[in-house]
């Protein structure tokens, strides 16, 4: 087609209203075609190419005398489904502009891959005279298109095979993305979602271990141990997690230049359970051995801190007896002397016994979580409490702050409640046998309830009971410090316990433990 038949074609189609502004030539239309970057063709309303540019020529291989004259399908790889064409013509014949990818095949039989839009031009009655088409070789970009598809597909697949819980979250913790594992723990704790439970579990850790300082090395937590309660009083789940900060480039059009993004956190869950239960197992059993350790030490220096408390009454009766007859017999009495120097003796023997007493072991404090410690205790009073039927009702808060303080003593503190507990419940007539155990965090402290459902202290007896070497219980083998080692230990922590009085049945003990001891 010369430009003369296509400037007849097009000025003579002109629309009303559509005319060119004054400064604009006819001929830089037809110069902007013949220059433009992509392939234009231009055809009557049968798809018989009447026009095509250079782009056309170097996209196809076709020159503009071979081409114009022939359908557009000389270019057509024939490949698409018949329906695709119908659906082209369809649109275009309405006078609807149609836009479309398909396989193209050059003068050389190489093909391509188009991306195709077709306009129709319509004369001032409206009729479709002439089609304009427009397309690129998008071969490459398609090519990059399927390879990120491609990849992906294979990341979907590779995160959802992998045997842990992975989530991708954002920065309020909802997850933007899962897989496998992740649903399956979400079905396994009720369909609650694991990620916040996690991440609080994770961040309760962090603080703990704050000042500790690890090395993460890009990870913003790594391998961090969590323990997940499901509910229902299930056996607790423990995961090892690590997490790190994925950025996500915004694509809106307003972060083009300011490269602006949103940040995500990836969180990798492996579950440890079972070996965490075999560890658990393990160190139980040695603070079992720990804790047997310690109950003898203590139970010989309460023994040895009782016999010097009764001796001391009545080798101090003695003393002043004979001092009373070394004042009316004489300083030489015979029998005086020999009686004061028996009590010298016994006096020096107490003495000594007193200095056999073991010292008690001081303890560094440090950062403690008291759920995890009385959960401790009820594993190591498991026996005892099988043994007397006990049923154990477990409260802990589920997020307690860390409390500063001596673990040992703080065990040997809720060990000495609960003992009292198993012994007052386990007696014969009791027959309603409940322990419950329950924590809860309060302005600056935590607060520990440990009750039973035995026969209870007499309000006469309330404030005796913390007295050293008092004791309610009946029998040998009772020394009465318990519960005022307990207070001690209570008090060394900056805290105190107390025997709540109202209670109707039972007994029900409150230790009140501040997070930080005042110096
Ligand atoms: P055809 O038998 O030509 O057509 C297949 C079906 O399309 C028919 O059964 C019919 O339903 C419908 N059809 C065809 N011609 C008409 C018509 N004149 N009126 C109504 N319905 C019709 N095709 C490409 O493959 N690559 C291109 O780059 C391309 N560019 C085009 C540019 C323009 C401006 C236009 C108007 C069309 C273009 N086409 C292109 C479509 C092309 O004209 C053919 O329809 C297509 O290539 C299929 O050709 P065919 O020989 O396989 O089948």
């Amino acid at each position: 087609m010369t430009s003369q038949q296509l400037r007849a074609t097009t000025e003579g189609e002109q629309r009303a209203g559509d005319a060119l502004p004054p400064s604009i030539h006819p001929q830089v239309f037809q110069h902007t075609v013949n220059q433009a970057d992509v392939a234009i063709s231009i055809t009557d309303g049968r798809g018989n190419i009447l026009y095509v540019n250079p782009a056309f020529t170097r996209l196809t291989g076709y020159a503009g005398e071979e081409a114009v004259g022939q359908n557009q399908s000389l270019v057509s790889n024939h490949s698409m489904p018949r329906e695709f064409y119908q659906d082209l013509w369809q649109t275009i014949s309405q006078g609807e502009p149609w836009t479309g990818r398909l396989i193209n095949r050059r003068k050389d039989g190489s093909k391509y891959l188009a991306e195709l839009s077709i306009s129709p031009v319509a004369n001032a009655g409206g009729e479709i005279l002439n089609y304009l088409g427009m397309h690129r070789d998008i071969t490459e970009l398609h090519r990059l298109e399927s390879q990120v598809q491609n990849q992906k597909a294979l990341i979907e697949s590779v995160v959802d095979a992998a045997p842990m819980v992975i989530a991708l979250l954002d920065v309020d913790d909802r997850v933007v993305l899962d897989n496998h594992e992740y649903k399956k723990l979400q079905a396994d704790l009720g369909m609650a979602e694991p990620a916040p439970m996690l991440m609080s579990a994770v961040r309760a850790g962090l603080e703990l271990d704050s000042g500790r300082g690890r090395r993460t090395s890009g990870y913003l937590f790594l391998d961090r141990e969590v323990r997940l309660d499901p509910p229902g009083g299930r056996s607790p789940r423990w995961f090892s997690c690590s997490g790190s900060r994925v950025r996500e480039d915004d694509t809106s059009a307003d972060a083009f230049l300011a490269g602006q993004g949103r940040d995500y956190l990836l969180l990798v869950a492996k579950e440890i359970t079972s070996l965490r239960t075999q560890q658990e197992k393990v160190r139980v059993a040695a603070l079992q051995v720990l804790m047997a350790d310690e109950d003898r030490v203590s139970g010989l220096r309460e023994s040895l801190a009782a016999a010097t408390f009764r001796l001391e009454g009545p080798l101090n009766m003695m003393a002043s007896v004979v001092g009373m007859l070394a004042r009316r017999q004489g300083e030489t009495d015979p029998m005086s002397v020999a009686l004061a120097e028996a009590i010298g003796a016994g006096q020096q023997a107490l003495a000594e016994l007193r200095s056999m007493i073991p010292g008690e072991t001081r303890e560094a404090f440090g950062a403690v979580n008291l759920n995890e410690l009385l959960r401790d205790v009820l594993d190591l009073s498991t026996g005892r409490l099988l043994a007397a039927g006990i049923t154990v009702i477990w409260q802990p808060q589920a997020m307690l702050p860390a409390l500063q303080g001596a673990p040992n003593k703080l065990r040997s503190l809720f060990k000495a409640l609960i003992d009292n507990a198993i012994e007052a419940m386990n007696t014969r007539g009791c027959r309603e046998r409940e322990l419950t155990v329950a924590s809860k965090a309060r302005l600056g402290g935590i607060e520990v309830d440990i009750a039973d459902s035995g026969p209870g202290i007499a309000s006469a007896q309330l404030l005796k009971v913390f007295e050293p070497f008092h004791t309610t219980k009946r029998g040998g083998g009772h020394l009465g410090t318990g519960l005022s080692a307990a207070q001690q230990i209570a008090a060394e922590h900056g805290g105190f316990l107390e025997i709540e009085p109202t209670t109707t049945r039972g007994c029900r003990v409150r230790v009140l433990l501040p997070l930080h001891r005042r110096p």
